[in-house]
């Protein structure tokens, strides 16, 4: 506008005034501020675009105005202040009008914020704008207007009044000025807590404050509090609601687990049942296995033991025909100590058949204390034919005491026989042959070493002796049973055997079997 024809030419020539407020008018309607107007330099009003209303400012003289000096220094000009025609209330923004560098004047346009108040109070907002004087020059509460935030000083209500500012206003104060000053807090006005916040306006040296009462800040913190209180206990809800879901998983998952062990308990039990039939059924095995060594030792026997026994036989046959030629001549005082021969004999046999009865006996599995003397006695009574057939000599080392251990008497024997027999096997080319016997007892067991004077056991004998079917004899000599039988044997009663060669190059078969205390066989 400053730089329009129509306004400078006016000013220049207040004749073409009217062209001025013509086009004043105009532009005015069209921005919608309340009034437009240009000032000479004597701050005197050329046009206006109210030319034409009884409150024209057309000749009115306002260069009393801060915003009239400082546009005519150049600068833009900013008020707020009452109309001192109107007495209406408004913001005057200024700018100067230059030709050739010289300011020739002003132009002016007003504001008018009662619209802005309107809002607020529509809204029901508690709000004020308060200018550098801290005069509440907008306010949603009408009584506030123009009331002071603190009590104005002399030198600053005379250049109020020397500015025609607030004309007529009393400008009294609402002394809250210190409190607002923090820019946020809490603020008594007329009686009334309110809780504030304030802000700069940009562009200005105003203030604006948004109050709230405290009684609807007291309202909305129940509101919260009752929000909160909910919401807590909406919370635990879930936490409780959680935790029992939580509860709920871990006992399936025990029961779960519960179910797991109890299939495992199930197919354990499964497990141990059949490893007891398995064990029941090797036991049955390992008896068959005993009687058919036995039965093996027999036939090896067999040779000796008709040997043995054609002798006492042939006797006997000669002792009744020499008795039958007794009777015949007459001499029947010889005929007693023929009888007696031929008992004596059938004795002797009666023996040899009673040791081989015992032998091929099966075991009852029953066990009972056992001697161990005893059952080496009576091994060696059964192999005497064999021992005296092979030349071969022994020897006994042992405690006078019985040696009682908890077993079956004829499973002793076997462990006793089937040593001794490999033994025999062993030495059947050796020179002198000789087979040593050696219980000794310590506190709990008894060690039988039984060893030999053959040539002992290659390395790779050694690790095998006890497996079934190992042999080193020639096909119909030996099965391989033996050792693994008295293995088996041993182990049943709670002992233990090994096998090393001896110093004197001889296999030791060393046998350990825990003693039976205080009882005797
Ligand atoms: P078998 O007598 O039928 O061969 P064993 O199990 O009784 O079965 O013996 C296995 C093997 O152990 C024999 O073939 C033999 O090689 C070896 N053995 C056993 N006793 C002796 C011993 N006193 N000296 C040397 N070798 C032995």
């Amino acid at each position: 506008m400053a730089r329009q024809q129509q306004v400078t030419r006016a000013i220049e020539d207040h004749s073409t005034a009217q062209d001025a407020n013509l086009y004043l008018e105009q532009v005015n309607d069209q921005s919608g501020a309340a009034a437009l107007y240009i000032l000479d330099r004597s701050g005197e009003t050329v046009a206006s675009s109210n030319w034409n209303t009884p409150d024209s400012f057309v000749g009115e003289d306002y260069s009393f105005r801060p915003y009239f000096n400082q546009s005519l220094s150049g600068k833009e000009g900013f008020f707020f202040g009452i109309g001192v025609t109107t007495g209406r209330a408004g913001l005057f923004i200024s700018h100067p009008i230059s030709q050739h560098d010289t300011v020739i004047g002003v132009v002016v346009v007003k504001l008018e914020l009662e619209e802005v108040e309107q809002n607020w109070q529509d809204a029901g907002e508690t709000v004020f704008v308060a200018d550098k004087d801290g005069v509440i020059t907008l306010t949603s509460q009408g009584d506030w207007k123009y009331k002071t935030l603190s009590p104005l000083s002399t030198f600053d209500r005379a250049r109020i009044e020397n500015n025609r500012q607030y004309p007529g206003r009393e400008l009294a104060s609402l002394d809250v000025g210190k409190q607002l000053s923090k820019g946020s807090g809490i603020v008594a006005i007329d009686g009334q807590r309110y809780l504030f916040d304030s802000k700069p306006i940009k562009g200005s040296a105003w203030r604006i404050f948004y109050l709230t009462s405290m009684d609807q800040v007291t309202d909305r913190q129940g509101a919260v509090m009752l929000i909160a209180i909910i919401a807590g206990g909406m919370i635990i809800l879930v936490i409780l609601f959680l935790r029992e879901r939580e509860l709920k998983l871990a006992s399936q998952r025990e029961a779960l687990e519960f179910a797991r062990i109890q299939a495992l308990n199930t197919r354990l039990e499964k497990e141990i049942t059949e490893h007891r039939k398995t064990e029941e059924e090797l036991r049955g095995t390992q008896n068959e296995l005993v009687q058919a060594g036995k039965l093996a030792a027999l036939g090896q026997m067999s040779a000796a033991i008709a040997h043995e026994i054609n002798q006492p036989i042939t006797a006997i046959r000669t002792f009744c025909a020499s008795a039958k030629l007794m009777i015949e001549r007459g001499k029947t005082e010889q005929l007693d100590q023929n009888i007696n021969q031929i008992s004596s004999l059938t004795e002797r046999m009666g023996a040899i058949t009673g040791q081989l009865k015992t032998f091929s006996r099966k075991s009852t599995g029953v066990l009972e204390p056992v001697d161990l003397k005893i059952a080496l006695d009576n091994t060696l009574q059964l192999l005497k034919p064999q021992l005296q057939q092979e030349e071969c000599t022994l020897e006994r080392h042992e405690p006078d005491t019985p040696i009682v251990v908890h077993a079956d008497l004829v499973r002793i024997e076997q462990i006793c026989v089937n040593i001794i027999r490999n033994a025999l096997d062993a030495m059947e080319s050796s020179s002198p042959k000789r087979i040593n016997i050696d219980l000794a007892t310590n506190d709990t067991d008894v060690i039988m070493r039984i060893t030999d004077t053959g040539p002992g056991m290659k390395e790779e004998t050694l690790s095998l002796l006890f497996d079934p079917f190992f042999t080193t004899k020639d096909p119909g000599q030996g099965v391989g049973l033996g050792l693994s039988v008295t293995y088996g044997i041993v182990r049943d009663f709670g002992g233990s055997i090994k096998a090393y060669n001896t110093d004197t190059a001889g296999a030791c078969f060393e046998v350990r079997l825990p003693l039976l205390k205080g009882k005797t066989s």
